[in-house]
């Protein structure tokens, strides 16, 4: 019982999630830890494609392929993923902190019997088991241990790297699973359709905060940058409350955590809060009016401007 199981998340085209393979880079080193091989298992309907992606990275790739597991519903996926953990002989299950990853992995956790360690960003120490995790909007880091035998996971995507595909490809096993009577049922899936780059998975993202006085401002200044940029846009809490955008770009303690290549923090004041959610960000620009503002503290550049000349001169430069 020393294998580590990662649990998939597709997209809604059954596409594998780059989070996903950051929390295949997490199983890799738990495994040099207990001396197990990475398993993973991948439930929905018609989910060969995924999975033989996935097996170039695992030892062994389980595929719960049935009818009712094509939506990601939380209780026949812990059930599934409880039948997987068992077919792998899994000591510790991990998948990534995702929306999705939350709300599937306690009510695993529930069924396995088995502590629980939520949003780690990485172990303690080179050996044993001692996980970190951030607590206090990510001010204060945790350094905790989970005493049952069978041990949870879930990772922050941001801070780990996409696993690299192994030397040799792993092998895939169909996992068939007696879901039982169930008390949710499916009834439609209302996706956010968007020509960008989701938010989680871009490279670059552009923010912004209440400095844009207005919705009007904050489309019609952020959009054409986002544009030249092939970027995410994200947004403070300021601007989800005051109703300028919805509250899936809300990035920050309450919101999204990002870790993009660049980004660009536009008229946002950088409140502990928001910082908690983006500060893993490679680069960071921000540019503000008010040169004390504390993003200027934790930005890689900083641009000391009104945003409404800025934001459009840069986009004429770029
Ligand atoms: C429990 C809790 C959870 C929270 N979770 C989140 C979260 O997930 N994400 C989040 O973002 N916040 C969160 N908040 C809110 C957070 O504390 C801040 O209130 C919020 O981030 C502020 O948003 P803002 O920077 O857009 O607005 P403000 O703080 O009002 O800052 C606006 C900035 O724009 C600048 N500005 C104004 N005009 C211009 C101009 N013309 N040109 C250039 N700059 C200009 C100003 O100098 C200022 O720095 C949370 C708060 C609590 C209590």
């Amino acid at each position: 019982m020393s294998n580590i199981l990662v649990i998939a998340e597709l997209g809604t085209d059954k596409s594998l999630k780059k989070a996903t393979l950051t929390a295949v880079t997490f199983a890799r080193e738990a495994a040099k830890r207990t001396g197990g091989k990475v398993h993973a298992l991948v439930m929905g309907k018609g989910v060969a494609t995924p999975a033989g992606e996935l097996a170039k990275y695992v030892d062994v790739v389980h595929t719960a392929d049935q009818a009712g597991l094509e939506a990601p519903v939380a209780e026949p996926y812990a059930t599934a993923i409880k039948a997987g953990a068992g077919a792998s002989q899994a000591q510790v299950i991990v998948m990534a902190a995702t929306n999705h990853g939350k709300d599937v992995l306690p009510r695993a956790a529930a069924l396995l019997g088995a502590g629980m360690a939520s949003d780690v960003i990485g172990f303690d120490g080179s050996a044993g088991f001692q996980l970190k995790r951030p607590i206090q909007a990510g001010n204060v880091i945790a350094t905790v241990e989970i005493t049952t035998d069978t041990k949870v996971v879930s990772t922050r995507p941001t801070e780990f790297d996409a696993a690299a595909p192994s030397a040799g490809a792993g092998t895939v096993q169909p996992l068939a699973v007696e879901l039982g009577p169930q008390k949710t049922r499916f009834v439609k899936l209302d996706p956010v359709v968007s020509e960008r780059p989701d938010l989680t998975d871009a490279r670059v993202v552009v923010s912004g905060g209440r400095g844009f006085k207005d919705a009007e401002n904050f489309k019609k200044l952020i959009e054409p940058l986002a544009d030249k940029l092939n970027a995410a846009i994200g947004a403070s809490r300021a601007v989800v409350d005051a109703g300028w955008v919805p509250n899936d770009m809300q990035v920050g303690q309450t919101g999204k955590v990002v870790a993009p290549d660049l980004y660009i923090a536009i008229g946002i004041s950088g409140a502990i809060q928001h910082v908690a959610g983006m500060k893993g960000s490679k680069t960071i620009v921000a540019i503000n009016k008010d040169a004390e503002a504390p993003i200027f503290q934790i930005a890689d550049y900083g641009l000391v401007a009104d945003l409404f000349k800025a934001v459009p001169e840069l986009v004429e430069k770029l």
